[in-house]
């Protein structure tokens, strides 16, 4: 028996690094995936790759940080697949590296609008339409810079502390309907974001970042899908408002 078999499965930022192999370990479990992002050169390809894999999918064209947007990618997925089972609210960015005195206000602003308001938006309308069916499983996707600090990313660090409280109040709000809302802290992982943020394979930056994980090396996407699924899955039905750290061990030096 798969452990998603039927269930729809919404995805913020499937399209790339951490969300796409969300969307394919869900698939292989046989979910339903609503695949949103922006549309781009990618698109195309990774709709093909699931088809390939057999999985039923539609693509949403749509900017989280764009209120009736994420309404409209919301209604779609349940016009399309009759429900809202699992949402992983994931999209991000990494943003401009500054110290706070020397950080732009549309630095900080792009960074909270996306990583902390585009999951606002998600769970406000995926948490209307689990409550009139009296089930869900929402994931946020925060980070361990959402229990630690860094420098240079506050505008990254403050929003994805900010998803943690998030998913804590939401978790109380909804416990008792049936829905549980957990969260993930991964450490680094070798994604596309990374490469953006200058992290490039063999710089000094990359080797530095590596040293701080006890386990001395970058995470991969898919070790982030593993814990998804888990959360996604009734075999964490006992479990809600936690923050699951998938990091190496970073956070317990
Ligand atoms: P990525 O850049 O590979 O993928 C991010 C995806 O989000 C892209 O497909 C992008 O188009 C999409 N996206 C960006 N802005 C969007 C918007 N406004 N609306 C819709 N889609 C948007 O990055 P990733 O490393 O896979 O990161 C995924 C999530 O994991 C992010 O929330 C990130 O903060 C978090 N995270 C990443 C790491 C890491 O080291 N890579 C560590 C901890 C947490």
């Amino acid at each position: 028996m798969k452990r998603l078999d039927g269930k729809t499965v919404f995805i913020t930022g499937g399209l790339s690094g951490i969300g796409k192999a969300c969307a394919f370990a869900a698939a292989h479990e046989g979910a339903n995936i609503a695949l949103v992002d922006m549309d781009s050169d990618l698109t195309y390809e990774v709709m093909e790759e699931l088809r390939q894999v057999n999985a039923k999918a539609i693509f949403i064209d749509c900017d989280v940080s764009d209120h009736s947007k994420v309404k409209s990618a919301i209604e779609k997925t349940i016009q399309t697949f009759s429900s809202l089972d699992v949402a992983l609210n994931n999209a991000g960015i990494g943003g401009e590296a500054n110290r706070v005195g020397d950080m732009t206000k549309e630095a900080w602003n792009t960074v909270m609008s996306v990583n902390l308001d585009g999951v606002f938006y998600c769970m406000k309308y995926e948490l209307t339409q689990m409550s009139k069916q009296g089930s869900g499983s929402i994931i946020n996707m925060s980070s361990i810079l959402g229990k630690v600090g860094f420098a240079n990313s506050s505008h990254y660090v403050a929003a994805k502390h900010g998803v943690l409280g998030l998913t804590k109040a939401a978790a109380l709000e909804y416990a008792a309907e049936g829905i549980k809302i957990n969260a993930i802290c991964p450490a680094f992982i070798d994604t596309p974001l990374l490469k953006n943020a200058g992290i490039t394979e063999g710089s000094d930056f990359q080797k530095a970042i590596v040293a701080m994980h006890p386990i001395k090396r970058l995470g991969t996407s898919e070790e982030i899908a593993a814990a998804f699924i888990f959360l996604a899955s009734d075999n964490c039905a006992f479990m809600t408002g936690t923050a699951l750290d998938v990091d190496g061990g970073y956070l317990i030096q």
